[in-house]
């Protein structure tokens, strides 16, 4: 089954997930592995991915509420 990069979703190449099984990121997102990605969704919208930098915490504390909230 092909892993998908959590950031921009398309397909990590196999070579990549055999050097790193727990990748979650296409090469060019594996930088921003600082920071966090939520899917936030919203009452209209399908769903929003929301990044901030891992270094915010109070940004983080904001996302994971409003993820939490949207459930
Ligand atoms: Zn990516």
């Amino acid at each position: 089954m092909a892993q998908r990069c959590e950031v921009c979703d398309i397909v990590i190449p196999a070579e990549r997930m055999e050097a790193l099984p727990n990748a979650t990121r296409c090469v060019k997102h594996s930088d921003t592995a600082r920071n966090k990605a939520f899917m936030v969704f919203g009452h209209k919208t399908g769903g929003e991915v929301t990044v901030v930098n891992g270094s915010n915490r109070e940004a983080i504390r904001q996302a994971e509420r409003a993820n939490r909230r949207a459930r």
